[in-house]
């Protein structure tokens, strides 16, 4: 498979150069990851007549791999309408981002993003995060993927008639690889993190805050992508680009007249 790699915690992340040189073994891997660290820029990019993308490409890797000055969206767009535009990519695989991204942190995750970009472009694509930095679950999680795309049927597809395209959002949950309690098919889980701030004084006398937030377990439903985490499951969230809401649109279309009369 031709699989185009990028991440939202930046190319010198050493996730992303074990995750490429690992499946570069058996696939033709193509890398293009943001400069810095772009955690939390969900599908922000670089437009305007002023604005340039600028990047550079690594000369001593064995695969096509290149660092863009951009967002994770930026180096996905540009990777697929200008560096590989010649390729035709099979998959685009986002990650492994060190931290959670199920429910909402999908929103705002740049690694999500970056994917969610991917199917916009019609190609399958897999954002891939683990909760927390341990060597151990990261090569579990590698091992994981190369054995998921050795299993073509499993992953996500392009409808026949090329109108929809898989868009996976998949997180590994926080226990050890031997704890792992098993596997689940979810649904995106909507419980917004209780965010608060916390004042600092700086070393000028300045006020300045962090944002400090956190999940409310108790509020999981089971099914939902944050409750398999809880329970120790992988979890392979299943996502639509579309964003429309069916009951909304079927309430508001029923006051026609009011429309045509505003
Ligand atoms: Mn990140």
């Amino acid at each position: 498979m031709k699989i185009l790699i990028t991440n939202d915690d930046g190319i010198r992340s050493p996730v992303l150069t074990a995750l490429a040189d690992a499946l570069h073994r058996e696939h033709e891997v193509l890398v293009a990851a943001p400069a810095t660290d772009q955690s939390g820029m969900s599908q922000a990019f670089t437009h305007g007549l002023e604005k340039r993308l600028a990047f550079k490409a690594d000369s001593a890797s064995p695969y096509p791999k290149y660092e863009v000055l951009g967002t994770p969206c930026d180096c996905v767009k540009f990777a697929v309408a200008h560096l590989f535009k010649a390729t035709e990519i099979d998959l685009v695989l986002s990650g492994i981002n060190l931290g959670e991204n199920a429910g909402m942190s999908a929103v705002y995750s740049g690694t999500v993003a970056a994917a969610r970009e991917g199917a916009m472009w019609g190609i399958p694509s897999i954002a891939v995060s683990v909760w927390k930095n341990a060597p151990d679950r990261l090569g579990h999680a590698v091992d994981w993927l190369l054995r998921l795309l050795r299993k073509p049927a499993l992953l996500p597809q392009r409808s026949r008639d090329g109108r929809t395209v898989g868009l996976w959002n998949v997180n590994f949950p926080p226990c050890a690889p031997g704890e792992i309690a098993g596997t689940s098919v979810t649904s995106m889980s909507t419980v917004m993190f209780r965010d608060s701030y916390e004042a600092i004084r700086t070393e000028h006398g300045l006020t300045e805050f962090r944002l400090l937030g956190y999940k409310p377990e108790a509020d999981f439903r089971e099914g939902t992508d944050d409750w398999a985490l809880a329970h120790g499951r992988i979890s392979i969230t299943p996502l639509q680009v579309g964003q429309s809401d069916g009951a909304e649109a079927a309430r508001v279309a029923a006051f026609q007249a009011d429309w045509g009369s505003l």
